[in-house]
């Protein structure tokens, strides 16, 4: 698969998914019991970043057991710099 980077904002963190990392355990879609409105693989954009706070986000994509979804806050200092 080509190495593939997608990212989805809701204007204060940008969440990254790279599908060639992804192994489909779905947890973050089936378990994602209070997030059906961000995560919904059968409709596209699959992930709609701007339906839910940056706390919620954060915390599901924390349990992504492979790492095809992470994170960064925007605008945040990059090697000190904005
Ligand atoms: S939780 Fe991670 S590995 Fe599982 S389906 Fe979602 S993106 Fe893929």
């Amino acid at each position: 698969m080509p190495d593939i980077t997608k990212k989805y904002t809701n204007g204060e963190v940008t969440i990254v998914w790279k599908p060639a990392v992804c192994i489909h355990s779905t947890i973050c879609w089936k378990a994602a019991t209070d997030l059906p409105q961000v995560f919904n693989p059968f409709i596209k954009p699959w992930i709609k970043a701007e339906t839910a706070t940056t706390e919620k986000l954060i915390e599901q994509i924390k349990k992504c057991p492979s790492g095809a979804l992470s994170f960064y806050i925007n605008n945040e200092m990059v090697n000190g710099q904005l």
